[in-house]
């Protein structure tokens, strides 16, 4: 499921999503932080 936040450092708009991990296609993980790709902060993530 794809998702987004908005950095709290410069307000763009990231895409975060979860991935399969690895070849354990039942596993998945979702990240709780990510870098911001504009300014590189590390924001966290609402936990769902
Ligand atoms: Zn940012």
């Amino acid at each position: 499921m794809d998702d987004e936040y908005r950095c709290e450092i410069c307000g763009e708009t990231n895409s975060v999503w979860d991935r399969p991990s690895g070849l354990w296609a039942e596993q998945y993980l979702l990240p709780v932080e990510a870098d911001c790709w504009n300014c590189c902060a590390v924001n966290m993530l609402p936990d769902s």
